[in-house]
């Protein structure tokens, strides 16, 4: 038996050896909405430019600039003397594989990523897609979505979130796996070697959080006002992972209060739970309530909010994390707290999702 259990595991290293790195496609600049980008290479490295017939070369350095553009819904390329209407613009290293580029909307953002970006026009908007190793997008979610000051316990519990909604959350979107806004996950450019989003990431590379042996999407919030939620009990739908809602020892004893004032019919639409606040920060702008944990009372003609938290406060709660790791708890442990009854699990590198979830896998639980 433990032959047969010794081949098999040798197979499955000798079948995923030649098996796809795993990526995921983002797509990037989404608070934007860009009509116009620009792309160049970076110091190191060529970055070869691909339309339908058509190849270009930006040479590392050079501060020639691709630029990419809207017009009558069509895409087009500008570069070196040519104009190209393409259907969409491929960009990667010569050999095809992912390649570092400078990525910026004029007058607006810059960005430096590490990918290969596919650019397309999309309902009047260019869309830029960047196809990244796993390790890299989680990297750069953990800069995105923590504190600057969070200690590093705290920085490797949101880097085994992160991974695992990469890898269980994806199709909310059609022309790529993520976006880079909180629908999905919050991402900004990779944050450098040696930043401790990027340690938190080396120090927990190939870790998921699973239940039930295979691995969900975990939600988390900023602070979840004393104790987290179950979907349930915020009106949404439950997903793979039943939800507990488990006491949070930092923000029961300092809750983070904030106080509103809304009309009468913006407070109504609160009455369904979070669908309500998401719907009344979609209209008054984010932030407008902040967490679904308040009470209410009329004030004229105004309804005054009084409430805690912020954030659906379903799952990891961000703030109790941080102060979990500053008292000396481990990430295993924050996560064993706010996920009870899972599981952490060691990827093996290189088996892609799709795989991951059809073979049996060497378990590193803790
Ligand atoms: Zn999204
Ligand atoms: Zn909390």
């Amino acid at each position: 038996m433990l032959a047969r259990v010794a081949l098999l595991l040798f197979l499955t290293l000798v079948c995923n050896s030649q098996a796809i790195a795993q990526e995921v496609r983002i797509g990037v600049f989404g608070l934007f909405h860009p009509r116009q980008l620009t792309l160049q290479a970076s110091r190191k490295e060529a970055v070869v430019l691909q339309t339908a017939n058509q190849t270009f070369v930006l040479e590392p350095g050079s501060p020639a600039a691709a630029t990419l553009r809207i017009s009558d819904d069509a895409l087009l390329l500008d570069f070196d003397g040519h104009v190209l209407r393409t259907p969409e613009i491929r960009a990667a290293a010569r050999n095809g594989a992912a390649v570092s580029f400078l990525l910026t909307v004029p007058g607006r953002i810059s960005r430096a990523y590490h990918g290969t970006l596919v650019a397309k026009a999309s309902r009047g908007e260019v869309v830029p897609i960047i196809t990244m190793d796993l390790e890299t997008a989680v990297a750069s979610a953990v800069a995105a979505e923590s504190d600057s000051d969070a200690p590093l316990e705290a920085l490797k519990t949101q880097a085994v979130v992160a991974r695992s909604y990469f890898l269980a959350g994806g199709g909310r979107h059609r022309d790529f796996d993520f976006c880079d806004l909180t629908h999905c996950q919050f991402l900004r450019e990779p944050p450098p070697q040696e930043s401790p989003a990027a340690v938190a990431t080396r120090e927990t590379r190939g870790l998921v959080l699973t239940f039930e042996q295979k691995p969900f999407a975990p939600m988390f919030s900023r602070s979840c006002g004393g104790h987290t939620h179950t979907p349930a009990s915020v009106g949404l739908p439950g997903g793979r992972y039943p939800y507990f809602s488990v006491s949070c020892e930092f923000c029961h004893k300092s809750p983070y209060r904030w106080t509103r004032k809304l009309s009468s019919q913006d407070a109504a639409l609160l009455a369904t739970g979070e669908p309500g606040r998401l719907a009344v920060d979609r209209r008054l702008g984010w932030n407008a309530v902040p967490s679904n944990n308040f009470t209410s009372h009329q004030e004229g003609e105004q309804v005054l909010l009084e409430g805690v938290g912020q954030g659906h406060g379903i799952g990891l709660c961000q703030r109790g994390a941080k102060a979990m790791a500053e008292k000396g708890g481990s990430f295993q442990q924050i996560l064993n707290h706010y996920f009870p009854n899972t599981a952490l699990i060691q990827l093996h590198p290189g088996i892609a999702p799709a795989r991951f979830r059809s073979i049996d896998l060497p378990e590193r639980r803790m």
